[in-house]
């Protein structure tokens, strides 16, 4: 499942953030997915709730925050929001040139430490 090795990448990098700061307990962890990822935000909640049993985050929230799909018209600049197939299009000058502007960020926003 793509999710797992998300989750657990999550977990690895807040555990050594929480290592370096002197925590010794993870109470939340932000995080900002793009939708364009292909990431189900139940299936990571899932995988994260799986991944952080006996860790110094047993027990922490995952704080989801989903980003849509946004591309800018590199014809026209217009910018436009879509859905995870489409977006290919300018829906302004129906042209083919663009690029995507968010969607496929995979970020740790903070994490919160005991
Ligand atoms: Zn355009």
């Amino acid at each position: 499942m793509h999710e797992a090795g998300i989750a657990a990448g999550i977990l690895t990098s807040a555990i050594d953030a929480a290592g370096k700061a002197g925590g010794s307990r993870i109470t939340t962890v932000d995080v900002t997915i793009g939708v364009l990822t292909e990431v189900l935000e139940d299936a990571l909640q899932f995988a994260w709730d799986a991944a952080i049993v006996d860790t110094i985050a047993e027990g922490s929230t995952l704080a989801v925050t989903m980003i849509p799909a946004r591309s800018r018209c590199l014809d026209c600049g217009h910018e436009f929001g879509h859905g995870r197939y489409d977006g290919t299009r300018c829906p302004s000058c129906e042209g083919y040139v663009v690029e995507l502007v968010t969607g496929r960020e995979l970020v740790i926003d903070g994490i919160d430490i005991d």
